[in-house]
């Protein structure tokens, strides 16, 4: 029966539901942790989706070229050995149809979809402390409670629009990739301007222009870029991932980055200058990610990440003809991956095209939007059809904030984190009991393959749930201490790298203005923060405060 506004009813708010765990997004990690909550521990669970599919990042990001940098056989679920054995990935590199089909083949497997709500997003969630529950309220009104509230809402996914003059005046289409429409854009004979030259706009570029009548790429940081070198998988290469699957996990886990490949333990000084230039395009010819682990010293030391610097821009200058273009496209202000290091299929090439003009706007920057396009400082007007923003997110705190999370107290997230993020292991928060952060901001998540540091993630978290369950634990909460201590090693272990010396990073947040700038993945290594969490929780979960709802407060009192 559907009510009248006007019935006294309908105006009463939404009864709640209760359950013993809630999770938000439905991407890897929410997806994991449902089937481990619900299936392994036995809890009652509803996973919350603002999406109507699942998928998370690989349900939005739609845009033309889109493809995952990590290798396909080892962006998946390694936790159970007959998903890996029964599904097959076609390239190298997994496009996003391919992945996306993964994770809906994984939902419908185990039997995940029934316990997901979708079209539902979170508006707000706060912890009453008298009841020790989440209140977590929808945007269409609906009410949840739990005792845990895991959010699973990804590192990159609250959407990075500039606020540029004009926008709301622009008589063409603009689209933001990250929010890419589902029956895709259809850019024939269409004047293009893409703005941002980061993995996306670096993937996007080169699929725009071979449909765009022109394409106008406006860069303001220039990047560098590696080869995909992206292809079908052979027959071989499928049969040995499949019987190799336990040693591919192995490496993953024992790597800094997460990824099926070693870091080469030589610096690139113990090596002649022709030695060097002859293992640096052996690695740009294999091609991807693995151009980072030709030397051990590459993210450490600023002359050895020099030479590769150095090697890659010249490369810049051997593929785009036009030196003007080549010279700016080579003008990249930071250390070699120092901002996460894009892998392409043709991109500098892109630029030889007739139909494709690099916009410098670092040099000239982009003054306003018009009807008619975009208008530069120079006093250029850019006509355009099609504005596309490949513009970035609001990384990593962006998706935890935008939920309105509030803790014991009243205390708000956005208050608590007013100077940068705070998080112990970078999952959890100090006063914000039971809140469980999936690779949260503290974790090596974005520096680290993601389904390796997600899995370590959610089998972490139901491991320390199940712990408090048997030994009658209700609460668990990080102290002030532990969090103090937590940042100061993020901190310490982003310094010792060369990671901070890139200025306009999204790992420091300065992509977003008035964003506080601090480093916020774990920059110490996945094999190194693995280890650290295993600890914790092997002394009984030192540095979290426990406690049952009735009873004292016990701090890390089991072991
Ligand atoms: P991004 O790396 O943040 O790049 C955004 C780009 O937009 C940058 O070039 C940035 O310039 C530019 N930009 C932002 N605001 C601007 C403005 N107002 N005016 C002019 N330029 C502006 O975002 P992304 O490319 O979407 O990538 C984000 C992350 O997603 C990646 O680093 C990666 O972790 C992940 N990703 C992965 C894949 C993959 O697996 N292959 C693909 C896509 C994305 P500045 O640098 O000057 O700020």
């Amino acid at each position: 029966m559907r009510l009248d506004k006007s019935h006294p009813m309908a105006a009463r708010p939404a009864e709640a539901r209760s359950f013993d765990a809630l999770i938000v997004g439905a991407g890897f990690s929410g997806l994991y942790q449902l089937l481990c909550l619900r299936d392994r521990l036995g809890l009652s669970v509803r996973l919350l989706e603002a999406a109507d599919g699942v998928g998370g990042t690989w349900y939005w990001n739609r845009y033309p070229g889109a493809r995952c940098d990590s290798e396909s056989h080892s962006y998946a679920y390694y936790f159970s050995e007959e998903l890996l054995q029964e599904w097959t990935w076609s390239e190298r590199y997994p496009e996003q149809p391919e992945i996306l089909r993964y994770l809906n083949h994984v939902t419908d497997r185990f039997d995940l979809r029934r316990d997901i709500r979708f079209g539902t997003r979170v508006t707000a969630a706060h912890y009453d402390a008298v009841t020790n529950r989440w209140h977590v309220t929808t945007e269409a009104g609906e009410r949840y409670v739990a005792k845990f509230l895991i959010t699973a809402v990804g590192c990159l996914s609250a959407a990075n629009i500039p606020d540029i003059a004009g926008l709301d005046s622009f008589a063409g289409t603009w689209y933001h990739t990250g929010q890419w429409p589902h029956e895709g854009v259809d850019f024939t004979g269409k004047r293009v301007g893409m703005i941002g030259t980061g993995s996306t706009g670096i993937q996007a570029a080169p699929v725009i222009a071979q449909s765009a009548a022109q394409l106008t790429v406006f860069q303001r940081t220039a990047n560098y870029s590696i080869p995909a070198r992206n292809g079908p998988l052979s027959d071989d290469f499928k049969r040995w991932a499949r019987a190799n699957a336990a040693e591919i996990r192995s490496v993953m886990h024992s790597t800094p980055n997460g990824h099926p490949f070693v870091i080469c333990d030589r610096s690139a000084h113990d090596v002649t200058d022709e030695e060097r230039q002859a293992i640096y395009e052996a690695a740009w010819e294999k091609g991807g990610l693995q151009f980072r682990a030709a030397f051990r010293d590459l993210l450490t030391d600023k002359a050895a990440n020099d030479t590769a610097a150095e090697f890659l821009r010249q490369k810049i200058r051997e593929v785009v003809k036009d030196p003007a273009t080549a010279a700016t496209l080579a003008n990249i202000d930071h250390p070699f991956a120092t901002k996460r290091p894009p892998i392409d299929t043709g991109y500098f090439e892109t630029f030889n095209r007739d139909n494709v003009s690099l916009m410098d706007v670092l040099a000239n920057p982009i003054e306003c939007i018009t009807p008619d396009g975009i208008r530069t400082r120079d006093g250029t007007e850019h006509k355009l059809d099609i504005v596309v923003f490949a513009t970035g997110f609001d990384a990593m705190t962006g998706p935890l904030l935008r939920m309105n999370i509030h803790g014991r107290d009243g205390l708000s997230l956005r208050e608590a984190w007013r100077a940068g993020p705070r998080t112990y292991l970078g999952l959890q928060i100090a006063g914000f009991p039971n809140l469980f952060t999936i690779t949260g901001p503290g974790s090596p998540s974005v520096l680290c393959n993601m389904p390796v540091a997600i899995e370590q993630h959610v089998e972490w978290i139901t491991a320390c749930i199940a712990h408090m369950r048997r030994h009658g634990f209700d609460r668990i909460e990080p102290t002030e201490q532990a969090v103090d201590g937590w940042v100061e090693h993020v901190n310490e272990m982003a310094n010792a790298t060369l990671l901070p010396q890139a200025k306009h990073s999204w790992y420091l947040g300065a992509n977003v203005p008035g964003k506080p700038r601090v480093f916020m993945p774990y920059a110490g290594g996945m094999a190194r923060y693995r280890t650290a969490c295993a600890r914790i929780a092997e002394n009984g979960y030192e540095g979290f405060a426990l406690s049952a709802e009735t009873g004292a407060l016990q701090r890390s009192a089991v072991s």
